[in-house]
């Protein structure tokens, strides 16, 4: 039977005020799993309340008391692991290899890092003249709301909630709509290690309701957003009326270049990872494939060979490594750009259908499906599928490359295959993506800053840099002339 939920406001386990609730759907088999509360202006007033009210005891305690507790909070992840891996396999259709081994524990260390990080955290004196003290200081922002995409439903939470807790922040969390289970039990977990009532609310509900009544509420300094480049514009546009900040992680349509000089076995290993980890749905996926003409087709056949032989199915299952996309209705969509990528001219060379066995037929399935001979033109080579699907095409010379790299609205990330890493530097630096990975795709460290440029957006989460977004410098300065008349005075004199 699908277990009820409810969302955390002020420390208090409550419905929504209408009692209206959504389905929680199983996408490996269709079943309903859950329900949860679908919130509306109410619950966003009063999360926001909380999380006001919270604040001012929350930015009074020392950086290492705000950092002990999310040590504790990482540490409680991990000692759920299982049980936090299982709901979002069961949420989201990620295979269980990947959640126990991947996302929860990557939960638990981005929290680690920034609890220990912060700690580092400094301001500046500035060296004005010697009859002041002039100096900076870093202060949290007050409430802050993170929006959050389905694609890796509370990880993409993390990089967000440790930066902005540590720092003395109090924040309102809007998981998606179709995934909230595991972030409602990051709020629980929060609650039992002592992270104080109404630091951390978790409300679910509609982007379209919820998440625009947190854009545009008055208590709500900032505004930290993953998800689709469309909602990012709506949500800037909106948050313009209260000039309230925003942190945009938006789509990509990532380019794979492999260059006439790269290792083919290792490039090809590489596009499996980008292409079809996590059933594509990532912001940085492979999707654009160049591949320098001369070595077009042995890179066609073995990226096809390979992709064959992933096992498709049951993520329950740990020798599962692709499961089902995450909801029905995004798995019509990626069908929709298939059918019409099938009618453009591409050459269809692998997959471009649901897999038929008895473990996904009742499950939101696509295959790995790959298309040769494409061009920019194309829709497929355009814009972001978020699915099992590229597309490859051919080049001719390491400026072409590049252009054809740079042809996009996007700028969120690029890989480059090469044995000239000098090479590979200098394509690196004209590449317009917010990463460029050199016999890579895909990683992604703590330490490393992420966030893409043009309609990939902007900010960054994750490394120290993130903690400057969720923290403003103010300026103090120290009059010490001791004079009650000072020199510059003697211009209103
Ligand atoms: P989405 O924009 O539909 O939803 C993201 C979140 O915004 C959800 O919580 C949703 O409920 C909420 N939302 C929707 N409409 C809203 C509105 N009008 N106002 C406020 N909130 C609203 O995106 P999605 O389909 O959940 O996620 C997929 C997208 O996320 C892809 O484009 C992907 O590339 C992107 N993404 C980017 C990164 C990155 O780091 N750049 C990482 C992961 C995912």
């Amino acid at each position: 039977m699908a277990q009820s939920y409810n969302v955390l406001i002020g420390g208090k386990w409550v419905g929504s005020a209408g009692g209206q609730t959504r389905e929680i759907i199983n996408p490996a088999n269709g079943r309903v799993v859950a329900l949860v509360p679908q919130c509306g202006r109410e619950e966003v007033d009063s999360a926001v309340r909380a999380a006001q009210q919270a604040a001012p005891a929350w930015k009074a305690m020392t950086m290492s008391e705000r950092s002990k507790l999310l040590l504790k909070l990482s540490g409680a992840i991990l000692s759920r692991q299982k049980e936090l891996a299982e709901l979002e396999t069961m949420e989201h259709g990620s295979p269980i290899r990947k959640t126990m081994n991947f996302d929860v524990p990557l939960c638990a260390e981005q929290l680690e890092y920034f609890a220990g990080v912060a700690r580092g955290l400094t301001g500046e004196t500035l060296p004005v003249g010697p009859w002041c003290a002039s100096m900076t200081v870093r202060e949290p922002l007050g409430v802050v709301a993170l929006i959050t995409p389905w694609n890796f439903p509370a990880l993409m939470v993390a990089w967000k909630l440790g930066a902005a807790l540590v720092t003395g922040n109090t924040c309102v969390v809007k998981p998606p709509s179709i995934t909230p289970l595991t972030v409602l039990k990051l709020g629980e977990l929060a609650m039992e290690v002592g992270i104080p009532a109404g630091v951390m609310n978790v409300i679910t509900g509609p982007g379209e309701t919820v998440g625009e009544e947190l854009v545009k509420h008055p208590g709500v300094a900032k505004v930290g957003f993953t998800g689709d480049t469309a909602t990012g514009k709506r949500i800037m546009r909106i948050a313009s009326d209260s000039v309230k900040q925003v942190g945009l992680e938006l789509g990509g349509k990532n380019a794979f270049v492999v260059m006439a000089d790269a290792d083919v076995d290792s490039a090809v290993e590489g596009a499996v990872f980008g292409a079809y980890f996590n059933s594509g749905q990532v912001c940085a996926a492979a999707s654009r494939f160049y591949i320098h003409e001369s070595l077009y087709d042995e890179f066609a056949e073995k990226f096809v060979e390979a992709s064959k032989k992933l096992k498709v199915g049951d993520p329950m299952d740990m020798a599962t490594v692709m499961g089902p996309l995450a909801y029905e209705g995004h798995r019509d969509k990626v069908e929709g750009f298939i059918a019409r990528a099938k009618k453009s001219g591409a050459k269809l060379l692998l997959g471009g259908e649901r897999p038929d066995t008895p473990e996904t037929r009742n499950g939101y399935f696509v295959s790995p499906t790959i298309f040769g001979e494409c061009n920019t033109d194309m829709e497929l080579m355009r814009d972001e599928i978020f699915g099992p699907v590229v597309g490859l095409a051919r080049f001719k010379t390491p400026e072409e490359a590049v252009a054809l790299a740079n042809q996009t609205r996007y700028g969120l990330s690029a890989s480059i295959w090469t044995k000239d890493v000098r090479a590979g530097m200098a394509m690196a630096g004209r590449i317009e993506a917010g990463t460029v990975w050199i016999n890579e795709h895909l990683i992604i460290f703590c330490e490393t800053p992420w966030g893409g440029c043009k309609e990939s957006g902007w900010g960054k989460d994750l490394s120290t840099m993130v903690l400057e977004e969720y923290t403003s410098v103010k300026h103090i300065y120290i009059d010490l002339t001791g004079q009650a008349v000072k020199p510059w005075y003697a211009i209103l004199k």
